[in-house]
């Protein structure tokens, strides 16, 4: 989320009540088991080395810390906190911070071996890592998001670094959290080096250092994914039916993106409830309602919705950019959508994407279609290194240009290898790494 956390009551941090009928996320299965699962498939079309195989199936580091925040009311809360380094031979660890209450090693684990492969795929220069707290930020103050963000910054020390590990935000984090990150790293390095190590986060605020067209980044990475896959498929995007699960950060852009080129947003959905309005809602309205409201599901031009009906809704695109494995085998067979795009990480379970592909609708898998941040965040860590500051509309040039490439080789890959998107996607990721690890070798 882009949008500002509001100043709330201080009180201990409590499970989610979601009332959605969304299982909670310990309900959802080993999350890092799945994304195993996924990759592992790929692992067998590459005849991946067995070594690199092996190297890969555990992250290196899993970076644990209980660090103790004063909350307004004077007494002290303690928190835990999380870093997972899951590889860089491509370059330094990069990753989002996610605050959530139901955050878990597993969960990391995952998330962050994604990115490794998020990365891999787009040929940037980074590896993947993945951290957070475990925490519900709604529930706290801004001056308590304050003191705990940088408290976890301090207890991570050199664990994070602009040439080493390099925070952005995630689910539950903003520009606001990257900034206070980055100016407690800066005011522990020692004063000549403040400067130089501005890039040790991304997805900052312009103003504090960030890339114009970082915050859109994600959502139009997302919305170009559509238009290839509309021009593939002959398909007009002016007036088709979107629905879009989650409203944040990726979602709220997505459809103002998708808005844009003719699309109508038929239904929509987050932690709050589900809404549904046939004519078609205002993106810029509703994501202006979340940043005061917090959920769409108290929005008045729309009526409420279950959660069913929202999966059963009748479109054409489904965009999931809530939480991970929401599409279970119960949503793949009602979702009525042509196409699939994963604007969330791992949204969906490996038995509901056989559903969906059985059932004719394309699936583009996250590593491929929600990597517009991570790409974008690779343009401010190299603004940040040259001392620069590109125009809005390059910005949003490069990325075009890198999810069309992107777009068009895992398009290639699938054909020729007569497999689904997300094992090219992983194919190509993993052979770019295992190309590099074959040629470096292992020290010593
Ligand atoms: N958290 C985002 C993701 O999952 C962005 C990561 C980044 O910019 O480093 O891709």
């Amino acid at each position: 989320m882009t949008t500002d956390v509001k100043a709330r009551p201080a009180r201990p941090s409590e499970p989610p009540t979601t009332g959605t009928g969304t299982p909670s996320l310990k309900d959802r299965g080993n999350l890092f088991e799945v994304a195993m699962r996924q990759i592992d498939k790929a692992a067998q079309l590459t005849k991946l080395d067995a070594d690199v195989w092996q190297i890969l199936q555990q992250p290196k580091n899993e970076i644990l810390t209980n660090f103790p925040v004063r909350m307004d009311d004077g007494r002290i809360q303690l928190f835990k906190g999380y870093r997972v380094q899951h590889n860089n031979i491509l370059g330094p660890y990069k990753g989002g911070m996610r605050y959530h209450p139901e955050a878990n090693l597993d969960e990391m684990k995952a998330l962050a071996a994604w990115m490794t492969y998020k990365s891999a795929l787009h040929e940037i220069p980074f590896g993947g890592g993945k951290g957070g707290i475990k925490f519900d930020p709604t529930k706290h103050s801004k001056t308590e998001l304050e003191r705990i963000t940088r408290r976890f910054t301090h207890s991570l020390g050199n664990n994070i670094g602009p040439d080493w590990d390099i925070p952005a935000p995630d689910v539950g984090s903003n520009e606001q959290t990257m900034v206070w990150m980055m100016d407690t790293y800066m005011n522990v390095v020692g004063q000549n080096e403040r400067h130089s190590v501005r890039g040790v986060v991304t997805g900052k605020s312009v103003n504090a250092g960030g890339s114009y067209g970082r915050r859109e980044a994600t959502g139009a990475g997302v919305m170009h994914c559509i238009v290839e896959w509309a021009k593939d498929t002959n398909f007009d995007l002016d007036g088709a039916h979107v629905i879009i699960q989650g409203f944040g950060n990726v979602g709220s852009f997505a459809a103002r993106l998708l808005s844009q080129k003719g699309a109508v947003i038929v239904g929509v959905g987050d932690h709050g409830g589900y809404i549904a309005n046939p004519e078609g809602l205002n993106a810029h309205k509703l994501q202006e309602h979340v940043a005061k409201a917090g959920t769409v599901a108290t929005y008045k031009g729309a009526a409420k919705i279950t959660r069913d009906e929202f999966f059963a809704l009748e479109c054409d695109v489904f965009v999931p950019a809530a939480l991970e494995l929401e599409i279970g085998v119960k949503e793949a067979n009602a979702l009525k959508a042509k196409v699939v795009v994963e604007g969330a990480n791992g949204p969906t379970y490996p038995e509901a994407e056989d559903i969906l592909l059985d059932k004719g609708v394309a699936v583009i898998p996250d590593i491929l279609c929600n990597s517009g941040g991570v790409i974008v965040s690779y343009y401010e860590w190299l603004q940040n290194k040259r001392s620069e500051q590109w125009e809005h509309q390059d910005v949003l040039d490069r990325l075009q240009h890198r999810m069309t490439k992107t777009y068009g080789e895992v398009r290639t890959y699938a054909t020729k290898h007569k497999c689904n998107w997300r094992t090219a996607s992983y194919a190509i990721g993993l052979e770019r790494i295992e190309r590099c690890y074959k040629e470096r070798g292992i020290f010593p």
